[in-house]
């Protein structure tokens, strides 16, 4: 009876390991003929700047996928197959090529800043990363400063020199660079100064419920305070509520991302939203109007 039990127990994690295996291998299979297909797109989502009314000041390119087999992929898991394959890399550059393209498209303010996000993998080669800014500022119009480039904090470690070189040829380019998901990994303070970035990114889940959590508003505190110091820019991302958004007024933290305002959206209604900013000087969003 046990040696039955043990064979059904067997029989199990194998099914289910090659359920798994299969889902990966399908998804690889598929994700290879994703661009040529043309099968990827991208999502914008607005960088809020909080004054006595709402402005757009630029907006985060999102990766997106219209595969029917994986309909309800995220793009977390999305980029992680991407990342062990190495197909990130062509992904990578099809990313900046379309989100200037797009956003050169839509006639953006001068001051509108597009940001997308690298992955290490991309500082591999740096005569391509580099080739890839190049030809997408050239074809798209857009100048250096409207480009914003976010690395996560967890890729900024261990940088070799090769990389270094790298951040700091984007930098005297004009590009802007940005640490994304800050206080998730460990930057040491000596990077932020040293490497020149323009901007950082508190994570989501130092922003959630900060109104209620204490050890979340001592954290972003200590962030602004920091940042104040070194002359860097900070965004907050998640905000959902009117409450975490009251949050950041009366610490005057001028920069939200978050479903409060919109989610990522395609191309054509986030022009909508750019638009209306153009025509009324500020812009409403729908969703926040009766958010709680
Ligand atoms: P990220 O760069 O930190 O992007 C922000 C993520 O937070 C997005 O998830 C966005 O939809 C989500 N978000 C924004 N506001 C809120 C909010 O109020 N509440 C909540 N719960 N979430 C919010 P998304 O689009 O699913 O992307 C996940 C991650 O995938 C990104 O995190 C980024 O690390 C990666 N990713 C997306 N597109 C690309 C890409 O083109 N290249 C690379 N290398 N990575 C990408
Ligand atoms: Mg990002
Ligand atoms: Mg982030
Ligand atoms: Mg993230």
């Amino acid at each position: 009876r046990a040696k039955e039990k043990g064979q059904n127990i067997f029989c199990f994690y194998s099914q289910s390991l090659s359920h798994i295996i299969s889902r990966k291998q399908m998804l690889e299979q598929h994700l290879h003929k994703a661009i040529s297909r043309d099968e990827l797109t991208l999502y914008y989502q607005p960088f809020i700047k909080l004054g006595k009314e709402l402005k757009i000041v630029g907006a985060e390119a999102l990766l997106r996928w219209n595969n029917k087999t994986f309909e309800d992929i995220t793009a977390t898991e999305l980029i992680a197959v991407a990342e062990e394959t190495g197909l990130i890399v062509p992904i990578g550059e099809w990313v900046l090529q379309k989100a200037t393209a797009d956003i050169a498209s839509i006639n953006p303010p001068r001051s509108f800043r597009i940001a997308l996000n690298l992955s290490a993998q991309q500082f591999h080669n740096p005569n391509q990363l580099q080739t890839a800014i190049l030809t997408a500022l050239r074809e798209s119009g857009l100048q250096p400063d409207q480009l914003e480039l976010e690395i996560t904090e967890n890729n900024l470690l261990n940088l070799g020199a090769k990389t270094i070189h790298l951040l700091q040829w984007i930098k005297q380019l004009g590009i802007r660079l940005s640490i994304d998901d800050f206080g998730t990994g460990y930057s040491s303070l000596h990077y932020l100064q040293k490497q020149n970035f323009d901007l950082l990114k508190i994570d989501k889940s130092f922003i959630k419920d900060i109104h209620l959590k204490k050890s979340n508003r001592v954290l972003v505190d200590a962030i602004f305070a920091m940042s104040k110091t070194l002359g860097i820019e900070v965004i907050a991302e998640g905000i959902e509520s009117k409450a975490e958004e009251e949050f950041l007024r009366q610490q005057n933290y001028g920069l939200a991302q978050g479903f409060r305002y919109s989610r990522p959206v395609p191309l054509e209604p986030f022009k909508i939203l750019l638009d209306q900013q153009k025509e009324r000087g500020y812009v409403r969003f729908p969703s926040s109007k009766d958010a709680p």
